[in-house]
């Protein structure tokens, strides 16, 4: 495998999301030979186009893998999903860190925690960069959100988010590419930062195993991906590297692991075990405008008092009420005021039939969605208990793709638990009670019921930890067994959050910097960690 025609790299990084590009840059700057593999295109903000037809940005850069009992929605492009994400950047809660799950024990390792994490999120924070918005900043959706948490005697902030709002136009078409630039993606940072320190990207790269060679380097095998139907191969190759970044994202990482255990020798158990879809569930209010207007005095300014859904940026509004670290485990959550474009949203959202069972088509359902100016939808991140398995990989990819972009079938089952069931439950209450016992309107579920849970923010599929038996990464981010492979993207993230977690992502992935120094020092390749801010 060690033929002279193979490209040799000090570190090879697969997936150029938070995970991925984190490490590019700061190996890069440090003077090592980095090379990112990519299985998306690369885009720039002029081909941001706001459609949601097949062959726009958005069905180039997503990828909607449907499980069984779990559909993980991520970027597939260059910046991974900080291309597609909200930019919803707050830090992870003290309590998230000491979770213990069903298995009763600490999940993370007793290196890190809240405390220890800070300085690193400074770094990320400063980076990007992270603000928290003023609530003269705050879109509509935001406001109405506000205002109803305040009718019911919760208290409601804005929220930390990489957005500029100087340069925002409010479109909400920030899901499928900002064509502003607003949105502070990894391209505007880490990963021209990384190249001008001599790091290559190659889009359409797609990782399928990889080999150990007699010398302890890793041999990196990929596919050659058709820049228009992902499903073609237009060609394959190898890349030699001394220690391999593996951050191809929660959904992907354990896959190429599980894949290459013929080659490298048994995986950690961990590995494609413990996935946690970060607790997540959506639902959708169809609030009463008049209600809004005479009990909240909502206005603005030309007769409406809201119908304002399609204006403004992501979630930028949360209630944080509930992440009380005196409740007990499964019980603190938070609820985000969220935009979804209205094209899943229609196809999604269920409608109440008159004999109260869901209804996805019909009158109710047209009903529902001609009043869609005036929903609010929310975003529920509660404590699951890393409830995902994957199955046996398919042949090649992730996934195997149904479609030419977008859509695969992939291994993941996702069964939740009685402690799963029983906080969306409460936290699907507390939307209730705030919003329909509150006569602000109608709410019903958008998601589960359908196709079953769904995530945006998949985790813990290769996660870090103390423990061999429950983790396949010890506290530095090393998989167990195999010296030189590093996993840093959301895989390592021990359980959910109670929110967004790309901020933590980011940060471990700083974390994570030193550690790989260590081991490229071992295999003689001296690498200066100089903790500079990618400009
Ligand atoms: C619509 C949407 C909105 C979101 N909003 C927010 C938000 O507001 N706040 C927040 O904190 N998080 C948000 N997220 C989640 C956020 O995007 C992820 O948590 C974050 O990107 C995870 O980083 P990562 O490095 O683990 O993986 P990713 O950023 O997903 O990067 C993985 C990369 O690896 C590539 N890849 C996959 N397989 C291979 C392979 N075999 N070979 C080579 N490359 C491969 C992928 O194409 C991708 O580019 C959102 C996600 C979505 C989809």
């Amino acid at each position: 495998m060690t033929g002279a025609s193979v490209e040799e790299f000090d570190v090879v990084v697969i997936g150029s999301g938070f995970g991925g590009s984190i490490p590019a840059f700061h190996l890069a700057a440090g003077g090592a030979r980095v090379l990112v593999l990519e299985r998306g295109p690369r885009l720039t903000s002029r081909e941001y186009d706001q459609s949601l037809r097949f062959g726009s940005s958005a069905t180039r850069i997503f990828d909607f893998t449907a499980g069984d009992g779990m559909s993980v929605l991520g970027g597939n492009c260059v910046g991974g999903g900080s291309v597609v994400y909200f930019a919803a950047m707050p830090r992870a809660p003290r309590f998230a860190f000491e979770r213990r799950g069903s298995l009763g024990h600490r999940l993370w390792p007793s290196a890190i925690d809240r405390e220890s994490l800070d300085p690193w999120y400074d770094r990320v924070a400063e980076a990007l960069p992270i603000k928290r918005h003023s609530w003269d900043e705050v879109s509509y959706a935001g406001g109405a959100w506000a205002a109803i948490c305040d009718h019911g005697g919760r208290t409601a902030n804005p929220l930390p988010s990489a957005v500029d709002t100087a340069k925002c136009v409010n479109c909400n078409w920030m899901m499928s590419g900002c064509a502003e630039d607003a949105k502070q993606s990894l391209l505007l940072n880490y990963i021209p930062a990384a190249e001008a320190n001599g790091c290559e990207v190659r889009e359409l790269h797609e990782v399928q195993h990889l080999t150990r060679d007699a010398d302890g380097s890793y041999t990196v095998h990929y596919s050659h991906v058709h820049p228009v139907d992902y499903r073609e191969t237009v060609g394959t190759g190898s890349v030699r590297a001394r220690v391999v970044v593996l951050a191809a994202g929660a959904a992907a990482t354990p896959v190429i692991l599980q894949r290459s255990e013929p080659h490298l020798g048994a995986m950690p158990d961990a590995v494609g075990r413990y996935f946690s879809g970060n607790g997540e569930r959506i639902n959708v209010a169809s609030l009463d405008e008049s209600a809004l207007r005479d009990t909240l005095g909502l206005d603005r300014g030309d007769g409406r008092a809201y119908e304002a859904f399609q204006i403004g940026r992501g979630p930028v509004v949360a209630t944080w009420d509930r992440q009380d670290e005196n409740l007990p485990e499964f019980e603190r959550y938070a609820i985000e005021q969220l935009y979804f474009p209205p094209g899943l949203g229609t196809i999604l959202a269920q409608a109440r039939t008159s004999d109260g069972g869901p209804g996805w088509f019909g009158l109710e359902k047209k009903e529902l969605l001609s009043r869609w100016q005036s929903w609010l939808m929310l975003f529920e991140l509660i404590e699951d208990d890393n409830e995902g398995v994957f199955g046996a990989p398919p042949p090649s990819g992730n996934a195997v793709r149904l479609s030419q972009q977008l859509l695969g079938r992939g291994t993941l089952r996702y069964r939740p638990r009685a402690t799963t069931r029983a906080a969306w439950a409460r936290a699907d209450a507390d939307v209730r009670e705030l919003i329909e016992d509150a006569g602000f309107g109608q709410v019903e579920p958008w998601t589960n019921d359908l196709v079953g849970a769904y995530t945006v923010h998949p985790l813990a599929s290769c996660r870090l930890g103390d423990d061999p038996a429950t983790s396949a990464l010890d506290d530095t981010h090393e998989l167990r067994g195999h010296p030189g492979i590093f996993v840093t993207d959301a895989s390592a993230v021990p359980a959910a959050l109670t929110v967004n977690p790309s901020n933590t992502v980011a940060a471990l992935a700083e974390r994570s910097v030193q550690h790989i120094c260590d081991r490229l020092a071992e295999r003689g390749i001296s690498v200066r960690y100089g903790g500079l801010l990618p400009v």
